[in-house]
């Protein structure tokens, strides 16, 4: 295996997708796996780019086939990397790039060696902030609430332990597209 297996870990609300979206214009020589969810498709999600959208029976049913590198339950929903998206690229010696939720990542941790793997956290402020830019994008609940900052305590914990940091603070997205793109750049060579 000579590829480099990248991980993107960070807060709901930290700005993942854009970065992610900036990466992909940037480095159409990267994978980035597509990975299989029990949710809906939200609008202008197409099948097969982001994710494919299967049932829980389907999902089940790839779990007893072995079928998945990692797989959690998230939000009520199942999400899981396919081995099959992830394996023979990293054998194939290219990059390859995803975002996942903590418990995935942890893992992956324990089934990629060390050498072949790299996280990267997007930081997008303190807990107080991110609620506020919760807030004020859509109406939330406040147990809905209660379960996004548990799971911040959760998220933040790989930030001390990240390759590298990525700042995505407020205003600060075009700054924060280059620098992600270079830390992927240097989590490649490192
Ligand atoms: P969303 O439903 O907003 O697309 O994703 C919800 C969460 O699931 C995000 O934190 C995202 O990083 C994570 N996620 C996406 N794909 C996977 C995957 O294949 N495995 C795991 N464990 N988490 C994933």
């Amino acid at each position: 295996m000579s590829g480099m297996f990248i991980l993107i870990i960070g807060p709901s609300g930290s700005g993942k997708g854009a970065l992610m979206s900036a990466l992909r214009q940037e480095r159409p020589d990267i994978v980035f796996p597509i990975s299989c969810t029990t949710r809906a498709p939200r609008e202008g999600e197409v099948e097969g780019q982001m994710y494919y959208f299967i049932s829980r029976e389907q999902f089940k049913q790839k779990i007893k086939e072995e079928a998945f590198l990692e797989w959690a339950e998230y939000g009520g929903n199942l999400y899981g990397t396919l081995r099959s998206e992830i394996m023979p690229a990293l054998e194939a010696g290219k990059t390859v790039v995803r975002e996942v939720e903590v418990q995935g990542a942890r893992q992956i941790e324990t089934s990629i060696p060390r050498e072949r793997l790299r996280v990267i956290y997007i930081d997008a402020g303190s807990w107080e902030e991110l609620e506020a830019r919760i807030v004020n994008r859509a109406a939330i609940h406040t147990e809905e609430l209660a379960k996004r900052k548990e799971r911040f305590e959760d998220e933040i914990t790989f930030k001390a332990h990240a390759f590298r940091v990525v700042r995505n603070f407020d205003g600060e997205l075009e700054q924060a597209k280059v620098d992600f793109v270079q830390a992927v750049h240097d989590a490649e060579r490192s």
